[in-house]
C-alpha cells in the first residue's frame, strides 16, 4: 500500500477496546461513558481486518487501547495473529499497555510471537502514581514489568512529561531504565478529547526544556534510529539505552509516517492528527468474503493526508481533536 504521497504504509496501530481499568488524567475524565459492546468489533472481526492488512502489506502490528488487555478474551485474538509471525507475512506483533495485567499474561504474550511490549510508567512514586492513574497501583505494574524480562520480552517504557507533576522526577526515570535493561521514550502532553476539570496548558512540558535539563546529567548522543513514527531517539552514553523524544506539537513528523489506526468500532484513521476516516465495520459485517473490506482499506490509504493540525487553541482551551487517546489508541 503506497499513499498519495509516496509513503508505504506498513505499520497498523488498533485500538482493541476504549475501556481501561486506569483513568489516567491526561487520557481520560474520571467519569467516563463506554461504548456499547454492539459498536465493537468482536475478536473475530479484529482477526479478519488485522489479517486483510497484513494481506495488503503492513508488516507491524501494535495493538493498543483504552487498555489491550483488559478486553476480554484478548489473549484468543493474539493466540489467532500468531499465524501470521509463524508463516512470515508479518514481522512484528506487539502491544501498548499500562503494565496491570502483564503479570498475568506475559508468558502467554511470548508464546504468541510477541517479542516487545511498550509499558506506560509516568511515575516511580507509588503515590503520585495513583493520583496520576486514579486507580493504578505502581506495585502490579512493576510486577508485570518483572514478568515482562522474565519471559524474554524487550520493554520500552512510555513517560508523557507533566508539568508540575513528573519533571522532576524524568532524569531518575532514565537511570531506572538504564538499570532496568528499559528503553524510554518521552512524550510531549497531546492535545486530544475532553478530559474534564484538568487544563491542558497545565499539563504541558515542551521536551526542548526536558531535553536541556537531562543533557545536564546526560551525555545524550544522536542517533539515526527511527521507527517511521514520531519519536526521535538519542542514545544515553552512561546507560547505553535509547531515549526517545516525541513532540507532535512543536515537531513536524509527517513526511516519514508509515502507519495507520483503526479503533476498536472499525474507523480507520489515516491521521491522527486528522479527522477523516474510513468505515471499515459495515464492510466487515457486509458479507463474510473479505473483499469488500480490503477495497475499502486500498480506498481509505489512497486518501492519507500529507500531515495533522494539532494546536492547543490557547484561547479557548479546547482540544483541537475531539477523540481521546484512548478511542484511536496511543
Ligand atoms: N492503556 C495503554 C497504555 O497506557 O499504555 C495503551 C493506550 S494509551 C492511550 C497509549 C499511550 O498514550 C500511553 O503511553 C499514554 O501515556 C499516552 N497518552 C494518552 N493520552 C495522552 C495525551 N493526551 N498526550 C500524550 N500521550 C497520551
Ligand atoms: Fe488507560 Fe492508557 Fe489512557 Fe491511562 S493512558 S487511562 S492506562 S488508556
Amino acid at each position: 500500500m503506497i499513499d498519495p504521497f509516496g509513503r508505504t504504509i506498513t505499520y497498523l496501530r488498533v485500538s482493541v477496546t476504549d475501556r481501561c481499568d486506569f483513568r489516567c488524567v491526561y487520557c481520560m475524565a474520571e467519569e467516563m461513558t463506554f461504548l456499547p459492546k454492539k459498536e465493537l468489533l468482536t475478536l473475530e472481526e479484529l482477526d479478519r481486518v488485522c489479517s486483510a492488512f497484513i494481506r495488503l502489506g503492513v508488516k507491524k502490528l501494535r495493538l493498543t487501547g483504552g487498555e489491550p488487555l483488559v478486553r476480554r478474551d484478548i489473549m484468543t485474538l493474539f493466540r489467532a495473529l500468531e499465524r501470521h509471525i509463524r508463516e512470515g507475512s508479518l514481522d512484528e506483533l506487539t502491544l501498548t499497555t499500562n503494565g496491570s495485567q502483564l503479570a498475568r499474561y506475559a508468558e502467554e504474550l511470548r508464546e504468541c510471537g510477541v517479542r516487545r511490549v511498550n509499558v506506560s510508567v509516568d511515575t516511580l512514586d507509588p503515590a503520585k502514581f495513583t493520583e496520576i492513574t486514579r486507580r493504578g497501583r505502581l506495585d502490579q505494574v512493576l510486577e508485570g514489568l518483572a514478568a515482562a524480562k522474565e519471559a524474554g520480552l524487550a520493554v520500552k517504557i512510555n513517560t508523557v512529561a507533566l508539568r508540575g507533576v513528573n519533571e522532576d522526577e524524568l532524569d531518575e526515570l532514565v537511570a531506572w531504565c538504564g538499570a532496568g535493561g528499559f528503553d524510554l521514550v518521552i512524550i510531549e502532553v497531546m492535545p486530544m478529547g475532553d478530559i474534564g476539570g484538568e487544563n491542558r496548558l497545565d499539563q504541558y512540558l515542551p521536551l526542548s526544556l526536558v531535553r536541556s535539563r537531562l543533557q545536564r546529567r546526560w551525555t545524550l548522543e544522536e542517533s539515526d534510529y527511527r521507527t517511521g513514527g514520531p519519536a526521535r531517539y538519542v542514545t544515553v552514553r552512561e546507560t547505553g539505552r535509547r531515549l526517545g523524544f516525541i513532540t507532535p506539537l512543536t515537531h513536524n513528523f509527517c513526511e516519514s509516517c508509515n502507519r495507520v489506526r483503526l479503533t476498536c468500532t472499525g474507523t480507520l484513521y489515516m491521521c491522527l492528527g486528522q479527522e477523516d476516516a474510513a468505515d471499515l465495520r459495515t464492510p466487515l459485517r457486509q458479507s463474510e468474503s473479505d473483499e469488500a473490506v480490503e477495497t475499502a482499506i486500498r480506498e481509505a490509504i489512497s486518501r492519507k493526508p500529507k500531515g495533522h493540525d494539532f494546536i492547543i487553541d490557547r484561547r479557548h482551551n479546547r482540544p483541537a481533536i475531539a477523540r481521546h487517546m484512548s478511542v484511536t489508541g496511543g
